[in-house]
């Protein structure tokens, strides 16, 4: 209501936008899961249904929201790029759970997700943060605190073995998605690196290209209709993104 005693509230309102002209990255992260795996009976250390739902409200939320150009997601958190992601993922979450969870109806507590906005100024910032995420997971991907105690600072090697002994698993005959994590993205025609023109990469000193409205419009036509894949891939050496020039650029 206008000019009414009220509303000076609003000047309690402070601006929080985020840089221009970065890669803006959400890393949303489940709220209390150490507890949801215990109430819903997750698969130690590595629960398909659990990542399933993960994944599915990933997809929903790059589906309904064009800018978000790629997901990455291990165990309960998931990063993206671009804002107000936090609850189309929460609500898909909630909307997909008994897909994958067909017995176990959720209860109260609903599951909830925080989120976080981090600015990214280069490209090989961005790089690195995906890197960073996916070495952490494959890391230090033992959830149990006593495990990740005895695994710090502990050798790969030595790291297979305590999850031969502990959890009788094999590290190498895994599944794709419990060792490398899952990433989202739109699936266009892959780019074969070798014939790939460099000078049509992407070159993070450039200036920002400004687009004219009708090739904004465009774009996100194209986007909108794009395929949306989610796949098990090793997001830190080039070549995922050498195939697929357009997800950072
Ligand atoms: P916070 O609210 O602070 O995030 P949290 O209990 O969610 O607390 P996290 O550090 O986010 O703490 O850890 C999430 C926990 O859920 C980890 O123990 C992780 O292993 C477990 N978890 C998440 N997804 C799965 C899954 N698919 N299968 C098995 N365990 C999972
Ligand atoms: P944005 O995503 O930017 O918030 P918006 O379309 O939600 O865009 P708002 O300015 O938030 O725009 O306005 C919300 C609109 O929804 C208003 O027109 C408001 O009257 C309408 N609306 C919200 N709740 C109800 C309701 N319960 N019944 C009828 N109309 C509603
Ligand atoms: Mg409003
Ligand atoms: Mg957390
Ligand atoms: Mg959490
Ligand atoms: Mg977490």
């Amino acid at each position: 209501m206008a000019n009414s005693k009220f509303e000076y509230v609003r000047e309690f309102e402070q601006p929080d936008s985020l840089l221009r002209n970065t890669w803006i990255v959400v890393r949303v992260d489940g709220r209390a899961f150490t507890k949801m795996c215990a109430r819903y009976g997750f698969e130690k250390p590595n629960d398909r249904r659990a990542l399933d739902v993960m994944n599915a409200a990933a997809k929903a939320v790059v589906a309904d929201l064009p800018e978000v150009t790629i997901a990455y997601g291990v165990s309960d958190e998931y990063s993206k790029l671009v804002s107000t992601i936090v609850s189309t993922f929460t609500a898909n979450y909630v909307h997909c759970w008994s897909t994958y969870f067909p017995d176990t109806p959720l209860s109260f507590p609903l599951p909830t997700f925080d989120g976080r906005a981090v600015c990214y100024p280069t490209v090989q910032n961005l790089r690195d943060y995906m890197s960073w995420r996916q070495a952490d997971f494959q890391l230090g991907g033992l959830d149990n605190k006593e495990a990740e105690k005895t695994l710090a600072g502990t050798l790969a090697a030595d790291k297979n073995e305590i999850l031969f002994s502990r959890f009788n698993i094999n590290y190498n005959n895994e599944p794709e998605i419990f060792r490398k994590g899952s990433v989202v993205f739109r699936d266009y025609e892959l780019v074969d690196p070798a014939s790939h023109n460099t000078a049509d990469a992407v070159d993070e000193l450039a200036e920002p290209v400004q687009q004219s409205k009708t090739q904004n419009e465009n774009d996100k036509k194209r986007r909108s209709k794009a395929r949306i894949v989610v796949e098990h891939l090793d997001i830190i050496r080039d070549d995922f993104w050498d195939r697929r020039p357009w997800i950072l650029s």
